[in-house]
């Protein structure tokens, strides 16, 4: 079986001293290859350097809308710079974040747009963070069409999901599918296209029950794809191969 772990942020320091030690589970955990998310510009630089010295970590660059509110010109052309790196597979994780309000709504619209343009220009896939923030953030998609897209660990309603697939966007799951009274989620994951799905950990966030609460990483992974697997009532092997290649195709990464 071969898994990829569409998200994770193991440059951050919940993994250090640990890190040879979480790929090596997560090796002993069938997954073949990970993609590192940047969400600032330390940590975009931190993921391309990862993926520069492990053969099965990939990096996305780019900034979340909490860290919106240091955009400018010099930030731009970094992200920019970075992203013609090697193993740089996606513009991400970029969106809208109106839970925690880290930065004031109107610079995350507009910093969220310009990296848009970015992506578009570049012809890379977009990874979005969206929360509390569903309908901004489907406007703004509207407005600029980028074709590639994946709604990070999604946790909109039935109308965003429909709305997603219409457009071709992919959905990735990630802990939260295995948290009880989620039936929303569980209904997207259930009328997904076979197309359009992915599995990731997010990790060091949002380990997936029964590890809820513990520090989240790639093997845990498993837990996620075999709630699915049990959603869409098929095997655990089936829905790995699935989402692989789903990942494989929307990154543009081949095996390992
Ligand atoms: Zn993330």
């Amino acid at each position: 079986m071969e898994i990829i772990d569409t998200h994770a942020h193991l440059d951050l320091p919940d993994f250090k001293g640990e890190f040879e030690r979480v790929l090596k589970r997560a090796k002993e955990g069938d997954i073949c290859q990970i993609i590192n998310v940047g969400f600032d510009l330390e940590s975009s630089s931190r993921s391309v350097s990862l993926a520069q010295n492990n053969r099965e970590i990939f990096a996305t660059v780019g900034i979340h809308p909490h860290e919106a509110k240091k955009w400018g010109s010099e930030i731009k052309n970094w992200i920019i710079e970075l992203s013609d790196r090697e193993k740089v597979v996606a513009i991400g994780e970029i969106g809208l974040d109106y839970y925690r309000d880290l930065s004031d709504r109107q610079t995350q619209r507009e910093v969220f747009s310009e990296q848009i343009e970015i992506a578009k220009n570049l012809g890379k896939p977009i990874v979005i963070h969206s929360r509390d923030a569903q309908g901004d953030v489907m406007r703004i998609l509207e407005e600029h069409s980028p074709e590639l897209v994946v709604l990070h660990c999604f946790s909109g309603d039935t109308l965003m999901a429909e709305w997603a697939f219409e457009k071709g966007y992919h959905l990735s799951f990630g802990g939260p599918l295995t948290y009880p009274r989620n039936e929303r989620l569980e209904m997207a994951a259930a009328i997904a296209p076979e197309d359009l799905i992915m599995v990731e950990t997010d990790c060091p966030y949002l380990s997936p029950v029964p590890l809820r609460g513990r520090r989240n990483e790639p093997s845990y992974i498993r837990h996620t794809l075999i709630k699915l697997a049990n959603i869409r009532e098929c095997s655990v092997e089936k829905m790995a191969g699935i989402t692989t290649a789903n990942a494989r195709r929307f990154f543009s990464i081949t095996n390992p």
